[in-house]
């Protein structure tokens, strides 16, 4: 089938997106001193070069800024240097951006502009999506109750585009995003159950001709009438249940080969309320004991203080497909790549979150673990790549094996 170009006429984002401010003082984290690097293109180092300032600053400016070879960065043209405390050479001791100070907002690199906010063009609309990785933004996620609502609205003429589509399955993507936000909020399910729903019919989908019009559109109508009452479904939602032993065992490798990427203190932290090791290097994986039974115990500390809602990883699974762009309709093999990539976020989430609650009980310390696991796959593809192509190379991406990902 030729391509297709569809319209950009709108912006959707979520309700919530315009109610983000920064925590500031508040913020357990602040995202200027993670040990994050700052990269920005050329365009935005030539702004920072040119802009008047003072002796101190440029002197300040030949330590804190470096040039990058773009090819080794993804295009990014230059950094700020970031201390071996893991902070902004620009940031102060009060917590101010002393570049922004001295040479207003308009200086500073997108990133730092934009942050925690992304906007991408998809072939439904201009979205703006939120990360996960800023406790500001959990903060928000905590509070919806009634889970997260869209907005839309018309884009101005100067940010209307034309999206180029490859097949009738990309051309309906504002339709299956749509339907995977209803399938992870369908609130008659419990919320594994729900990723064992949005499964199977990503697994229908993924099976079908993509050049068919007719049988995509179907897919869409059946699906819609499941996703609303999946009774029909519950024969085949039953058969697969999670499997404890494996969901421990799997994210405990999870933590492993993340170590570096969350930090080892935290990364030791959760690995001893897991295992009976103190730390990595006495871990072996073939010999190793995973306490399940504190596992448990730290479970029901994380329902007191959900409540027993669910809301809170509902919110947080629409924010990670919203901010993700999932799914990824390029080609079948690529959407199930999505699914499997929410089902290994969710599971790695989920037994984070609950391994936090071992050494207190409070909202805090869920956002403090949060944020760091989010810093760690989110913001970082590569390795978010590789866990997944980890479990496609053992077999270990089937529907079967993410229900117990997600069941656990
Ligand atoms: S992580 Fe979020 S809340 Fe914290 S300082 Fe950065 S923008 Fe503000």
């Amino acid at each position: 089938m030729p391509g297709q170009s569809l319209p950009i006429q709108t912006a959707l984002m979520p309700a919530y997106y315009k109610d983000f401010h920064c925590i500031m003082g508040a913020c357990q984290d602040n995202c200027c001193d993670d040990g994050w690097r700052i990269e920005f293109s050329k365009k935005d180092y030539l702004t920072i070069k040119r802009a008047p300032k003072s002796t101190e600053m440029e002197e300040l400016m030949k330590l804190g800024m470096r040039r990058l070879r773009e090819k080794e960065h993804d295009g990014m043209y230059a950094e700020f240097h970031v201390t071996d405390a893991g902070r902004c050479a620009f940031h102060t001791p009060e917590g101010l951006c002393r570049l922004q100070l001295e040479c207003g907002e308009q200086c500073l690199p997108k990133v730092c502009r934009i942050y925690p906010r992304r906007e991408v063009y998809t072939p439904a609309a201009l979205e703006y999506s939120l990360s996960p990785s800023c406790e500001g933004v959990l903060s928000l996620l905590w509070d919806l109750t009634d889970g997260i609502d869209f907005i839309e609205e018309p884009l101005p003429p100067s940010k209307c585009k034309l999206a180029l589509t490859k097949n009738p399955v990309e051309t309906n993507f504002a339709a299956i995003r749509e339907l995977w936000v209803d399938a992870l909020q369908a609130r008659g399910l419990p919320l594994p159950r729900r990723l064992t729903l949005l499964g199977l019919l990503t697994h229908q989908l993924q099976s079908l001709d993509w050049e068919d019009e007719a049988a995509v559109d179907h897919w869409l109508t059946v699906s819609g009438s499941l996703v609303r009452d999946p009774s029909a479904l519950a024969d085949q939602l039953g058969r697969m249940s999670g499997n404890r032993n494996m969901f421990l065992s799997n994210n405990l490798q999870l933590l492993i080969r993340q170590f570096k990427t969350l930090g080892p203190d935290l990364a030791e932290e959760l690995l001893r309320v897991i295992t009976d090791k103190q730390t990595l290097a006495e871990v072996d994986l073939d010999r190793v004991t995973i306490n399940a039974g504190r596992y448990q115990e730290s479970e029901a500390k994380l329902a007191e203080l959900t409540g027993g809602s669910e809301h809170f990883f509902e919110n947080l699974l629409v924010t990670i497909t919203l901010f993700l762009s999932f799914p990824d309709v390029k080609t079948p093999e690529e959407l199930w790549q999505s699914y499997v990539n929410l089902c290994n976020l969710y599971g790695f989430y989920r037994f984070a979150a609950v391994c936090a609650m071992d050494r207190e009980i409070s909202r805090e310390r869920l956002f403090y673990v949060l944020v760091h696991v989010s810093r760690s796959l989110i913001h970082n593809p590569t390795q978010r790549s590789r866990l997944r192509n980890e479990l496609f190379q053992n077999g270990s991406a089937t529907l079967a094996h993410m229900a117990i990902l997600v069941g656990g």
